[in-house]
Formats: C-alpha cells, structure tokens, sequence
C-alpha cells in the first residue's frame, strides 16, 4: 500500500501500524526513499541513520507482540544539539567535528522508550544561533515551499525535513524562538514548552536559563503527543519541573490582543499581509467563542524583550562554549609554542563568525566595568518583563501575536545586516525571557513571486499553563 506522507500524522499513523495497514519498516522505507530523491535540493539533513530500518524492524516484532508505546514506530528527525548515545553529534560546528554522543540525553531515551524511531539529525545554525540555518558550518537548508528562501532557524533543518516529507515530527530547541519561527516559515506548528517542563540534560547549551526543547510537528494534537512523552522532572537538570497535569481549562478563554505592542515595536519592519493575517487569526478566534480584549498592562517593558535577550543570551553562550577549548571535544587546531596559542588557534578555526561574535559581546557584557552596566540591567529589566507577562496574564489567559514580522525571507538577505536577523525574533523573545510557553499555528499563506508562502499566529500563555495552548490551538486548527 502506497503511504500517504503528506496527509499522515503521528495519531494516524499509529492507528495505521496497530491496524497494520503499514508497517514501521514500510513507513521507514517511505520516508527514506524521500529522503534519497530530494534532500540533496533542501538539506534538511547533516546525517541519515544507516539503521533506521533495523530500529524499524524491532518496532515492528514490538507491535506484533502486543507492545505498547505512544511512538512505537513513528520515525522522528532530531535537531543536531541533542544528544543520541553513541551517534555523531555536533551542533552543525565544525569545532565538535567527529564528536560521538556518550550518552543519551533525557529526551532521546524517553523518545526510545516510548518506541520513536530515529531517522537522522537535522541542521541548524551553529550552536543554534540564528533565524536561517545560514550559520550552519555545513551550510544552509532550504524552505520547501520555496527553495530560495531560508527555512528559519535555528531548527530550520527540522522544520525542512517535515514540510518537505523527510520526518512525520521533529524535535528543535528554543532560546529565542528557534522552534517557532522555522515552524511558522514552514506551515508546522511549533511549541516553545514552559522553561524546565523538558529536561535540557544531553542538550548541547546555548543560553541554559532560555533553552527549551520542544516538538516540530504538521498539527497540534502531534505536539501534544510528543511533549508529553519528553516532558517532565528529571534528576539530571535541577532546573526541570513538572506541571500540573489536571490543569482546569477555562471554559471560555480571554484573548490578548497585542496591537499595542506591535504599534510600539514599529510597524515598519512587519509585512502589511503580516498585519492583515494577525487580525484574520484574532477574527477567527472570536468566532471560536474567544474572547478578544485589548490589554490594559502597560507593556513598555516589553519593548525592550530583544536588546535584552541579545545581552543575557551572549552572556550564556560565552560562558557555556568556553569548554570548547580544542582538548576535550571534537576539533583540534595546533596553534604553535604554548596552551593559549593553540586555545586561539582551535577557537578561531573551529567557530563561525556568528558564534565569535557572540562569544566576544558575552564576554564583553560580563567583564569587570562593564558588568552592572549591561549583563546586570538586563538581568534588571528581564525581572520587569516576567512581571509585566504575569500581569497581563491576570487581565486574559492567552497573549496572541504575529510569530514573525515577514514571511520566510531569501538567502542572504540579512547575512550582512545582523541586526536585521535579530529583528527576525522581536516577537519570539519574549516568552523565552518570562519563562512562558508559547506556540506558533500555521495560520494561512501570503504570495511572493508566485509562490506560496505559510504565516504563523503565536499564542503565548502564563507559566506552567501549556495546557491552555493546546486546548485554543485545537480549536483555531480545527482538530
Ligand atoms: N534566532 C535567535 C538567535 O539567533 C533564536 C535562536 C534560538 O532560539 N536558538 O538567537
């Protein structure tokens, strides 16, 4: 029986291989044949798994044993920062070249657990820096849906290898809207869970205070799945939490309409079709029985979301890939008489210039005289921004915006202009900042030279309640 890929969901295609109208090995098969005719054009890839179909054989003699698992032989595509016990490895950096995981991280041995199948990592920019994948050492991966076009980032390669029928689900990780924004270029839905609720152990770290792993998936009854098996308290990340599952639903859910924000944040930057989107998915929502209210929160602090990810997260990423030091991991350069010499020539040749650059602002932000000025007044204002989201979340239970000011832009568009990518994430930030879990839902399509091109509409909800967001994304959905 021919699969239908485009159409097939993790719910449906469990019920197929319980049914057995499929098996794992067949939907391996299907997926990797895909692969082979058209990730040479998106290199939604770095590596395809040579055994994907021996995983999918032993799904297969589980299924007819009678085994159960919420992912029993559901192929997945994996972001190449998380960690797969005894596979390659390397935050599409050049300098973990040859890095071999040595352990699984929590996510990965509870997606094995649950019976998922691994079908290879996917690219991203360095380190998960970036909004394109263009920071990748490796280089770029390609919007489906246009192939001039970036995917996002930095979890573009997962957001590729599903739009483009490599992957049923992926996972990514989210600092600064990593998982959303690459969603929303790609028609996926995308969720960015409460800080803590999935474990970052076996995460290779970018900003830890903001990282968060989430799922990439085509609807939002698939994030669902996947959330709840890699979520919750683990051991080996002491800032893990886990949530209250009983959570009660409001029956009839208030709407933040963040007109005001936008206005504040200029409306220069963002596409008119952008606008007209927004308003049509608040439309929407009303006709759902939503309430929309405008905020009354002044919401000033807000503003200042994206400056001040770009001094905390630096920040973070000097500090965490200080360990890259050319002796314990990966890539070694001989930098000639003494340590340090080969410390700069390791560093220099391993990292991109992104990831320099934002070493060099991080450690700037944290030197001594420079400290209270930036790392400590932005530590100052992240307070009054998590305030302000609390606030707000006293006058309604779900904040909506735009999830990114345009549709997915072209190569090199913003390459030279760094500014103009960090302007990418002005409506992702904020929740990495409080904490919150947010979600971005394939909302429609805008045309650009003819050619289609998906939008997201983001909701945002107060701490610990991602339950919320799965309720109004089924709705607005419809599923
Ligand atoms: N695009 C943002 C950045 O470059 C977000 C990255 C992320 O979430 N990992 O930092």
């Amino acid at each position: 029986m021919a699969i239908d890929l485009k159409s097939l969901t993790i719910s449906k295609a469990r019920i197929s291989l319980e049914r057995g109208d499929f098996t794992a090995v067949s939907l391996a098969e299907a997926y990797l044949s895909e692969i082979k005719k058209s990730d040479s054009s998106i290199h939604a890839y770095l590596e395809v798994f040579d055994d994907v179909l021996e995983q999918a054989k032993l799904a297969d003699q589980k299924i007819k044993r009678g085994e159960k698992g919420a992912l029993l032989g559901i192929p997945l595509a994996i972001k190449d920062n998380i960690l797969i016990e005894g596979r390659r490895v390397g935050a599409a950096s050049k300098i973990l070249e040859g890095y071999v995981a040595p352990y699984d991280s929590t996510v990965t041995r509870k997606l094995k657990e649950a019976g998922a199948i691994f079908l290879g990592r996917t690219n991203m920019d360095e380190f998960a820096m970036g909004s394109s994948t263009e920071n990748s050492a490796y280089g770029p991966s390609k919007n489906p849906f246009d192939k001039e076009r970036v995917p996002g980032g930095s979890s573009g390669g997962s957001a590729a290898s599903i739009a483009a029928n490599f992957a049923l689900a992926a996972l990514g990780s989210d600092t600064g809207g990593s998982i959303r924004q690459p969603a929303a270029f790609c028609g996926l839905v995308g969720l960015k869970p409460t800080y803590g609720s999935v474990s970052r152990y076996g995460l290779i770290a970018m900003g830890s205070s903001l990282d968060v792993i989430g799922p990439l998936t085509k609807n939002i009854k698939d994030a669902e799945i996947l959330y709840s098996v890699i979520k919750g308290k683990d051991k080996m990340d002491s800032t893990s939490i886990d949530l209250d599952d009983n959570l009660k639903i409001p029956a009839k859910m208030r709407v933040g309409d963040f007109s005001d924000f936008i206005d504040m944040v200029g409306k220069n930057g963002i596409d008119r079709e952008v606008l007209s989107n927004y308003r049509q998915s608040l439309d929407k929502l009303s006709k759902l029985g939503y309430e929309i209210k405008k905020i009354k929160t002044d919401v000033t602090a807000l503003t200042y979301s994206l400056p001040v990810y770009y001094v905390v997260m630096p920040a973070e990423v000097s500090a965490n890939l200080s360990r890259f030091d050319g002796m314990r991991f990966g890539f070694y350069k001989d930098g000639g008489s003494n340590l340090l010499s080969d410390y700069k020539a390791t560093r220099g040749a391993g990292f991109g210039k992104e990831t320099r650059r934002r070493i060099i602002l991080g450690t700037y932000v944290l030197s001594s005289g420079y400290y209270d000025a930036y790392y400590g007044r932005a530590v100052a204002i992240q307070g009054l921004i998590k305030e302000t989201m609390a606030k707000i979340f006293e006058e309604v239970d779900l904040v909506a915006t735009p999830t990114t000011p345009t549709a997915a832009f072209k190569f090199g568009a913003k390459v030279s202009n760094p500014v103009e990518m960090y302007l990418a994430d002005i409506f992702t930030v904020t929740a990495n900042m409080a904490g919150i879990p947010a979600v971005s839902l394939p909302s429609g399509f805008t045309e650009i030279d003819g050619k289609k091109l998906p939008l997201g509409f983001q909701l945002m909800s107060a701490h610990g309640k991602d339950q919320y967001l799965f309720k109004a994304g089924k709705d607005f959905l419809g599923e």
